[in-house]
């Protein structure tokens, strides 16, 4: 990210068959939280385990920077509102989720959100969006973009009918099924189909 976006938005549970694996509900509207712009991370730099925070996983998401500012925009021109397209990583402290009511820790520690290179949206074949995450070479999750619960425009509408999107904003469409925990020394990959990927390793907190 050349700028630091105003704001992350990520939606959760948004792919069925990832909701069911942690054994929830898929949501009757999207379901939104923020990730402060303090966790993103360049490719190359290495995500960081915080010391005593158990579990932490990966979930490869397909990302969206706002092109224009988005305010109660209607879902028929909510692509009108994408500049680009990026691959992302909602590292996620999966223990610290579960026990905290909400899900500022788990989701905002520092380098908890990787981010690739944008690639503007014209550039990039809209009906093939999908999701690859491989660990160490391994491929753990794939997906289509048309597997999402809400689809990219419903998802610019609902937000946008929120808070209003900035410009440079980005936005986290959700992870589908196959998210598993990283160690250190693992070396994380989400590539997004035509818009290429944003790898990073995996070490620990000093103490
Ligand atoms: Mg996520």
């Amino acid at each position: 990210m050349e700028s630091k976006p105003s704001k992350i938005v990520c939606v959760g549970r948004n792919y069925a068959k990832h909701a069911k694996e942690l054994g929830n509900d898929v949501p009757s509207e999207p379901l939104i939280f923020l990730k402060p712009p303090s966790a993103l991370l360049p490719s190359g730099q290495p995500i960081v385990l915080p010391h005593g925070a158990g579990r932490v996983d990966f979930e490869g998401e397909i990302g969206l920077v706002i092109g224009a500012r988005a305010s109660a925009v209607p879902a028929a021109s909510g692509w009108d509102h994408v500049g680009a397209i990026v691959a992302a990583n909602d590292v996620t402290a999966r223990d610290l989720q579960r026990s905290d009511s909400q899900w500022t820790r788990a989701k905002g520690f520092d380098t908890f959100c990787p981010v690739g290179t944008p690639v503007t949206v014209d550039k990039v074949d809209r009906a093939r969006l999908a999701v690859v995450t491989r660990v160490n070479g391994e491929v753990r999750q794939e997906a289509p973009a048309s597997d999402m619960v809400f689809d990219i425009p419903a998802l610019i509408a609902y937000i946008s009918a929120i808070m209003t999107l900035e410009e440079g904003d980005l936005v986290l469409t959700g992870t589908p099924e196959g998210i598993g925990p990283l160690s250190p020394g693992d070396v994380v990959e989400v590539a997004v189909a035509g818009v290429g990927g944003v790898t990073n390793p995996v070490t620990a907190a000093d103490r």
